[in-house]
């Protein structure tokens, strides 16, 4: 099997070269920062979604760790890796983190270090998940508060999203969602929505990731953004979660209620597909061709 190329601190270098030290602070503390961005193949060849919007949030985390990442020359390896890797539809994976020199808390002194990898994997819920839907249990863990760690791409913020996915797949569920009091927050790593008759609304929570997949379908379908309790979200008609990588998945069971995947969410998510795939040319500006983040447009 080839190797697959990453780029690391400037450089392109193999998977298997070394990459980390035992003391980069990061990987004691969480004090890092990543973003999840999707490469989809279209009419006029592979493209980068939302690049810009995730960069953007990218930096948003890197500036709340007070450490700044190159985000110009890694969107640009992006661009390169997945030309050097072959792929056409591709999962591309930022990460900053704060690299060694003390494991105490002071991290103002420390050197960020950079990487991108371009993985030829799409969904973390399974292919299959996008076609079945899934099951979704309430959590009896509560979200991050944004008072003590913000709704960014935050690493060490996961571990909230991985213990509330453990209680959940042990119980025999797909997914977790977090509920704050009545009121519905988020999966592990996706944005809520439900469908009532005709309508759509984005559950609006602070303690919620700002996903960007979530304000494209705000923008496609004109779903109402706001505050949804738990005993709503029970009773709606359809429930979907999105995100980069799960896209648009049907709830097909939430705790003990069992669910359709209903025609609302079924046209949405052939909706995104058109949109991310190109197929509909009206939200083009979404997109950024990969050929021109090649190593040799950025010269
Ligand atoms: N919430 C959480 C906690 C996430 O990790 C993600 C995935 N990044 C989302 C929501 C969805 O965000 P996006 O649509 O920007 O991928």
């Amino acid at each position: 099997m080839n190797d697959l190329t990453l780029w690391l601190d400037g450089a392109f270098r193999e998977r298997s070269a070394p990459h980390v030290d035992l003391f980069d602070h990061a990987l004691h503390y969480g004090t890092g920062v990543f973003e999840g961005i999707r490469i989809y193949d279209g009419a006029h060849g592979p493209a980068v979604f939302r690049l810009g919007d995730h960069m953007a949030r990218f930096a948003r985390g890197t500036a709340m760790l007070r450490f700044e990442a190159d985000t110009d020359a890694m969107s640009h390896a992006a661009g390169e890796l997945c030309r050097r890797n072959g792929f056409r539809n591709a999962y591309v994976r930022p990460l900053a983190w704060l690299g060694g020199g003390s494991l105490h808390l002071d991290v103002e002194k420390l050197t960020a270090r950079q990487a991108v990898a371009v993985l030829p994997w799409t969904s973390h819920l399974g292919e299959a998940a996008v076609q079945t839907g899934i099951s979704v249990m309430t959590s009896t863990m509560s979200r991050n508060p944004r008072s003590a760690l913000p709704p960014l791409k935050i690493c060490g913020g996961y571990v909230n999203s991985c213990l509330a996915k453990l209680e959940a797949t042990h119980a025999g569920f797909d997914e977790a969602l977090f509920v704050d009091g009545d009121l519905v927050c988020e999966a592990t790593g996706e944005n809520v929505f439900l469908v009532q008759g005709d309508q759509v609304v984005a559950v609006e929570h602070p303690d919620a990731l700002p996903g960007i997949t979530r304000d494209t379908i705000i923008t496609l379908t004109g779903a109402v953004s706001r505050p949804v309790s738990r005993a709503e979200l029970a009773s709606a008609d359809e429930i979907f979660l999105c995100g980069t990588s799960a896209e648009v998945t049907a709830v097909r069971r939430f705790d003990d209620r069992e669910l359709a995947i209903g025609p609302v969410t079924k046209a949405i998510a052939a909706t995104y597909q058109d949109v991310v795939h190109g197929r509909d040319t009206t939200h083009g500006h979404w997109l950024t061709p990969i050929e021109t983040l090649f190593a040799s447009a950025a010269a």
